[in-house]
């Protein structure tokens, strides 16, 4: 039969020697391998003790975020869902109320605000096409779940912490992230 590619390599079929079938000389070989690696620098690391720094340009969980005041940014205005070439952000959509302005900086915001973490691509065009610089994609991972509806996040799961209540929660939120001058996205 003709091959598909010149890969395959026939089967050595010539008798083994004495040493061959000592066997003894391939074991102490693979042990002198084994231990010639004891010495060598790991190409492993222990994690998650031990993490590698991430690159500059890294993206990962969705952060909804918030003003210096604590508002929530987001107006539900859907261009994020618009961009999102996986379709996985959903939203709805509420009117403030009177009294409500210490809550939301917009007259609109998002009751419900959904991202299927399944889907999701970490693009980062969501974080483009957001004119209220009100979602970014964070240095953190979406941690491991065994159900599958673990990875819809929800508002709660991930709006930035308000700085009047957690200011440290809301720096570390933060990370190294730059605001860009105009509010739009980073400059990652
Ligand atoms: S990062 Fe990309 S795929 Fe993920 S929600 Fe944003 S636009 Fe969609
Ligand atoms: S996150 Fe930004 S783009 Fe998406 S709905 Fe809110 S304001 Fe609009």
């Amino acid at each position: 039969m003709e091959a598909l590619t010149n890969r395959v390599k026939p089967v050595d079929r010539r008798k083994m020697s004495f040493w061959e079938r000592m066997y003894l000389p391939a074991v102490f070989k693979g042990m002198a391998i084994t231990i010639r690696h004891f010495f060598k620098k790991k190409a492993t690391i222990n994690y998650p003790e031990q993490t590698r720094p991430f690159s500059p340009v890294f993206r990962g969980l969705q952060i909804l975020n918030r003003d210096e005041e604590g508002r929530e940014n987001c107006t539900a205005c859907g261009l994020c869902a618009l961009a999102c070439p996986a379709e996985a952000i959903t939203m709805e959509c509420a009117e403030r109320k009177p009294g409500e302005e210490h809550l939301y900086r917009e007259e609109k915001y998002a009751a419900k605000y959904e991202i299927n973490m399944l889907r999701c691509i970490f693009c980062g065009l969501c974080e483009e096409a957001c004119p209220k610089d009100a979602v970014y994609l964070s240095e953190t991972f979406a941690p491991a779940n065994y159900q599958r509806k673990g990875f819809i996040y929800g508002k709660a799961d991930m709006l930035i912490p308000d700085p009047k209540t957690d200011p440290e929660g809301f720096v570390k939120a933060k990370g190294n992230r730059i605001a860009h001058p105009q509010g739009h996205g980073n400059e990652h």
